[in-house]
């Protein structure tokens, strides 16, 4: 593909977004206007939901075909083979847009499909890597089982050989998007004789494939996004594992450093300038804006956010330049839960019993989705104790901490 300068790229977004969306009004918040939804970890209905994949699909459709589905991806697989660069370039465009939410393809893009890129083999990638770039397919991550969760290589569904194919029968949990997902990346345990680290294998996984049951859970939040998945002898070609058999564990950190740097390396800081403002309007609102521990918490959720927000620009320069991102990734992803904790501390504090029972109160019990979303925020893509151990151990270079088993 021929070169093309940044600013000409810059100039064809424009263009693309310009014939394709809407401008982004800037919305001055004003207490008691508009909608007082707050947009952490937000739950939806099955309807809202069905809608916002819908309106994703046809976006992400629109933006492939325009040739800024996958700016830095190979062009074999549909990608435009520019630098990183260019799609920040591509991100700072668009976010002057409105364009439907795109959380829908969050797993697919940020996790699956590196992972297909690193370890599948060709036909495969050519199978799936265009149709997940231009939202055709949807993928999910199917890692975490009942009894293994922090401690992954613990998992217990099984991938038994049977010529040309393997028979997977088991159970994963918490599986965010099953629901609408049509591909996953499952481990599973080929070799339950080998220490446990050694005997797991990965495939991809047709969702819709005979023996595959998705069965929502219900959070604490009101919805349900994400699932328990039955595996009843699923059969899955050989062609579909990722890597090589037993060597499963490796392809799993691909995935789980492409997660951290997903959650956390986005550049975002757990609050927006628009939340902050939020926040200093409701104590306002609230006479507490001259309490000093409010405005204590308040001043450290903004400087935290600007902190978080740094690091993780510093991590993603590194993976623009080339290298797979790393350990440090999960700077990124703590600060940005503790400052989540923080902002449902101080939410909790100011709203007292409004928090807890809905008066129809503008911008007071809405309040509650998010203050209940951060535990899930500080437990997805592995708990704030596992980061602090990643940091400990492999950024900081502190002594291992005792393993259980060796
Ligand atoms: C919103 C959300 C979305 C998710 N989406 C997915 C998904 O799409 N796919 C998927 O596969 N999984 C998903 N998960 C599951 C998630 O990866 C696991 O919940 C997580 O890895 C923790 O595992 P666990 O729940 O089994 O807790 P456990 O591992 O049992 O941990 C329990 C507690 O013990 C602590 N702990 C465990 N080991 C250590 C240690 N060595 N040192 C110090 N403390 C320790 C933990 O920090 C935690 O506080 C999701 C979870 C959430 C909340």
């Amino acid at each position: 593909m021929a070169a093309i300068t940044e600013a000409d790229f810059r100039a064809e977004a424009r263009a693309f977004l310009d014939a394709n969306a809407d401008k982004r009004v800037e919305r001055k918040f004003q207490w008691g206007e508009g909608s007082d939804r707050v947009g952490l970890l937000e739950e939806k209905t099955a309807e809202e939901e069905a809608v916002e994949v819908a309106a994703a699909k046809a976006w992400k459709a629109k933006e492939f075909d325009a040739g800024f589905g996958w700016i830095s991806g190979p062009a074999e697989y549909g990608g435009r083979e520019l630098t990183r660069e260019y799609e920040r370039a591509y991100r700072e465009e668009t976010a002057g847009y409105d364009i439907p939410s795109q959380g829908a393809f969050v797993i697919g893009l940020g996790m699956v499909a590196p992972t297909i890129l690193a370890h599948a083999i060709p036909e495969v990638k050519e199978k799936y890597l265009r149709a997940l770039y231009r939202g055709d397919l949807i993928g999910c991550q199917l890692f975490s089982e009942p009894i293994a969760g922090s401690d992954l290589a613990g998992i217990q569904t099984k991938a038994v050989r049977d010529g040309d194919e393997w028979v997977v029968t088991g159970q994963k949990v918490w599986t965010s998007g099953a629901q609408f997902s049509d591909i996953g990346e499952v481990i599973t345990r080929t070799s339950p004789d080998k220490p446990k680290h050694k005997g797991l294998t990965m495939f991809v996984v047709d969702m819709k494939a005979l023996g595959v049951e998705v069965r929502p859970l219900r959070q604490m939040t009101g919805g349900a996004s994400f699932n328990e998945v039955f595996f009843e002898e699923v059969r899955i070609p050989d062609s579909h594992r990722l890597g090589d058999v037993d060597e499963g564990w490796g392809v799993a950190l691909t995935t789980l450093m492409n997660e951290r740097a997903a959650i956390g390396g986005g550049g975002s800081s757990g609050v927006g300038d628009y939340n902050f403002t939020r926040f200093k309007e409701m104590a306002r609102h609230f006479g507490v804006d001259d309490d000093p521990n409010i405005r204590q918490r308040i001043a450290s959720i903004y400087i935290n956010g600007h902190v978080a927000r740094a690091t993780a620009v510093r991590s993603m320069a590194k993976v623009r330049a080339g290298q797979a991102p790393g350990p440090e990734m999960s700077i990124g992803k703590l600060s940005m839960t503790k400052n989540m904790q923080l902002m449902a501390q101080t939410a909790a504090e100011i709203l007292g019993p409004r928090l807890a029972a809905d008066t129809g109160e503008w911008g007071t019990f809405a309040w509650a989705e998010m203050v209940l979303g951060v535990p899930g925020g500080r437990v997805a893509g592995g708990t704030d104790e596992i980061m602090r151990n990643i940091i400990g151990e492999r950024v900081l270079g502190l002594p291992k901490e005792p393993r259980v088993e060796q």
